[in-house]
């Protein structure tokens, strides 16, 4: 009966009637890896009919050839030893459509112990094989540190078109009736983040509705196909999924198709779900790193800025000066650093009180904003000592500004209740030298100022 096999009706049909009821697709080869038999599943599996096949090459099964060689070396080959081992494998259908058939096959050896035929048994496992494709996919977007944000959203739109099979995939903020597009992949980038849409208009009003997955494989013949999302975008095929971001409803990710599609399965909603879950989760790493980064922002300033004057404090004042030195040090443009000091402002407190004593601060803080130059920078060095740096300038062309602040300082009385106290200010400037500290350039200037106290307040003097 074996040996007749090849020609003989009868064994057909037996093998029909062995494996019409299952869901295995049974081909059997001769040694030249020519057709000779398929079952009716493996009709339908493949697009191919028994007769298409028969004497031809199974090489049309296979998606690619390098797997139709490995194959024929492993296992359809007269001195290959039959192995029961499965191995799975990219297929092509008739039609063009790939699966992916989960195989079991090789030589079947005659009474004489040598190979008359090679034998195939295949499981469409495409379900789950592409699952856990997509699965491990994620696994890879979701574990690379060096995707941003938006990357990875441009990557888990593309792995959702590809496992559905559908060319576009959005991912949509809702903000109550307002669809907004923030990411979007389409085959001809018709769609922009930032589009608006109604959503009433829109086939995730349908997942809104619901609170849940959504999927329409033919909308033409569906619940959905007199609502007005078909009518203003005549999609055919769509599968939307909520995204919740810290348990509040957020938006959408959704694919779609202007053509129809096979219908969807329980795996493509537990996938759909699972992109974002995922998805709603990056959006609250996202906003804690941006809330956290806020924060690092705001301390960063905090620490930096002295909270009476709201001028830089010491410590920013110190790197500020320290950076200019280097740049110095390598450019040769020179820093100038002016140290300011109240003249008797302890008269003022005593007299006026320690209030009068802070306007007067908090005053000065604000004519130095004005009179300044953009590049230069004002700070608060402790009490009621300020130090000016002049970033690039010499210290003669710094002395002009100061000049300026001085006059400016003696002409501002600071306005309390219906005092006006005048009061004035005392400088030391001093200029970068090649070679010199940071602490010595501030000494300089300090040297100075204390000059200038001696010549009697109200006015500056320049470090030799
Ligand atoms: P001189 O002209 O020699 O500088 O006299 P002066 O009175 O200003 O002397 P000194 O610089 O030694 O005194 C600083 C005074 O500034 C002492 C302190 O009470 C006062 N002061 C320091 N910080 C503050 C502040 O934040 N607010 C107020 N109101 N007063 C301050
Ligand atoms: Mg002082
Ligand atoms: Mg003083």
């Amino acid at each position: 009966m074996i040996e007749t096999l090849d020609s003989s009706y009868q064994s057909s049909q037996m093998i029909d009637h062995l494996f019409a009821n299952v869901d295995v697709a049974f081909v059997v080869l001769n040694l030249n890896r020519e057709v000779m038999l398929m079952n009716r599943h493996a009709e339908r599996l493949t697009g191919y009919t028994q007769e298409d096949m028969v004497g031809k090459s199974a090489r049309v099964f296979y998606e690619r050839e390098e797997d139709f060689t490995e194959q024929g070396q492993k296992r359809y080959n007269p001195d290959a030893e039959y192995t029961k081992e499965h191995y799975v494998t990219p297929y092509i259908t008739k039609q063009g459509r790939r699966f992916w058939g989960d195989t079991q096959g090789g030589a079947v050896k005659g009474a004489d112990g040598k190979p008359i035929y090679f034998v195939a048994i295949v499981t469409d496992v495409t379900e789950r094989y592409q699952s856990t494709l997509t699965l491990n996919h994620l696994h890879a977007v979701t574990s690379d540190r060096n995707l941003d944000f938006s990357e990875r959203m441009s990557r888990i739109l593309t792995l959702g078109c590809e496992h559905f099979e559908l060319p576009i995939g959005i991912l949509s903020r809702i903000d109550d009736e307002v669809y907004t597009v923030e990411y979007a992949k389409h085959p001809e980038n018709a769609l922009k983040g930032g589009e608006v849409f109604d959503l009433s208009n829109t086939y995730c009003f349908h997942v809104f509705q619901a609170d849940d997955v959504q999927q329409f494989h033919h909308v033409a013949d569906s619940r959905i196909s007199s609502h007005p999302c078909y009518t203003a975008f005549g999609l055919e095929a769509y599968i939307g999924s909520p995204i919740f971001v810290d348990g509040v409803r957020y938006g959408t990710l959704n694919f779609s198709s202007p053509d129809p599609r096979r219908t969807f399965t329980a795996q493509d909603r537990e996938i759909i779900r699972l992109l974002a879950q995922w998805v709603g989760h990056e959006i609250a790493r996202m906003r804690d790193i941006d809330e956290l980064q806020q924060a690092r922002e705001e301390l960063e300033r905090v620490a930096n800025t002295d909270s009476l004057t709201r001028l830089p404090n010491r410590r920013y004042l110190n790197c500020e000066i320290e950076r200019h030195m280097a740049h110095f040090e390598r450019f040769s443009e020179p820093v100038t650093i002016a140290m300011v000091d109240f003249d008797k402002f302890k008269l003022l407190n005593d007299h006026y009180g320690h209030a009068a004593g802070d306007q007067a601060l908090i005053d000065f803080a604000t004519i130095t904003r004005n009179e300044l130059r953009k590049y230069d920078l004002c700070g608060r060095w402790g009490g009621e000592e300020f130090i000016i740096v002049f970033p690039n300038t010499n210290i003669s062309d710094a002395s002009l500004v100061i000049e300026r602040l001085r006059q400016q300082v003696m002409a501002s009385p600071v306005t309390l209740d219906n005092d006006q106290i005048f009061f004035t200010i005392s400088i030391g400037l001093s200029e970068s030298r090649k070679g010199e500290e940071t602490e010595a350039l501030i000494q300089r200037a300090d040297d100075a100022l204390y000059r200038a106290k001696e010549k009697g307040r109200n006015c500056f003097v320049t470090s030799k």
